[in-house]
């Protein structure tokens, strides 16, 4: 299990590697340009190269790109839905180039339409996204916080649509303060257990790369999406030491997106310790005495 945080790129990426660094990352997430924007920035291939090898020198992997918050794949509006997949297509244009690992994007909402037409939008959409993806990066589909008729608020329905895709790049990433605003009991051992088991029969832990590690202050079942700092919310301290001990989890990537990046390495560092985790080819971990 790696741990990390979401790190800006506006300052270049010496400095998102230098706050990566400075956090206690292993793994990473950026946005690839403006999160609230349509516009892509111009790709410059010497700085995405540097980039990658800098996160090689560094042993930080993978990488995260997250789409732009625009995106609604479920979309009624035919040019909403068009805009949308030429963005993440673009993220995937990047992460390929780029030699990162995984695109993650929400699905977006059904608004008024038929969910069953909404549905078939995003299965197409992001088959013809994978299936035209330069090779190398997986395209993970995101759990929301299931409010306003938001796509993937459920472990089922993010199951049927990786069903229904059926491509070897098609993940996914839970959000922890989603599952838990969506009505999934993740706090106590039993809704735990539960949501293993859906997780399981529905998606596949080999498809859940990455977790987004946020903690959250809303009641369960809220549909509202607001981050918290680990173990300071309602999913607490108890209920990440559970998660993030289980064998499930072991390969995925946990990005926290916590508010505040001055406390980042506080809630990467207890995130490893409530996954009971030393970082990992650390040189800095204290020597046990031998007398
Ligand atoms: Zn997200
Ligand atoms: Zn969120």
């Amino acid at each position: 299990m790696k741990f990390g945080v979401h790190v800006g790129i506006g300052g270049g990426f010496a400095k998102t590697v230098a706050e990566a660094l400075a956090a206690g990352c292993e793994c990473i997430q950026i946005f690839a340009g403006n999160p609230r924007g349509w516009r892509t920035t111009p790709y410059d291939p010497a700085a995405w190269a540097a980039f990658a090898e800098l996160r090689r020198a560094h042993g930080i992997a993978p990488t995260v790109i997250h789409t732009s918050y625009l995106i609604n794949l479920a979309s009624s509006d035919r040019l909403l839905r068009t805009k949308s997949a030429g963005l993440v297509a673009h993220d995937l244009d990047v992460a390929a180039r780029g030699a990162i690992e995984y695109v993650n994007t929400h699905l977006g909402s059904y608004g008024a339409q038929p969910r069953a037409r909404g549905f078939d939008h995003i299965c197409k959409l992001v088959d013809a996204l994978v299936t035209a993806a330069p090779a190398g990066p997986m395209l993970l589909l995101e759990n929301s916080a299931g409010g306003g008729n938001k796509c993937g608020g459920t472990i089922e329905e993010l199951g049927e649509i990786v069903r229904a895709v059926g491509s070897k790049r098609v993940g996914v990433c839970l959000d922890t303060a989603h599952l838990w605003a969506s009505g999934y009991d993740i706090a106590s051992a039993r809704g735990l257990s539960s949501v293993l088991k859906l997780v399981e029969r529905h998606i596949g832990f080999g498809r859940v790369r990455v977790l987004h590690l946020n903690d959250t202050q809303v009641a369960l079942g809220a549909k509202h999406d607001l981050h918290w700092h680990l173990g300071k919310g309602r999913i607490g301290a108890a209920g990440f030491r559970a998660i993030l001990t289980r064998p499930e989890f072991r390969n995925a990537a946990c990005i926290c997106e916590t508010p505040e990046k001055a406390l980042d390495r506080q809630n990467v560092s207890a995130a490893r310790r409530f996954a009971g985790a030393r970082r990992s080819g650390s040189r800095g971990a204290k020597k046990h005495k031998r007398s």
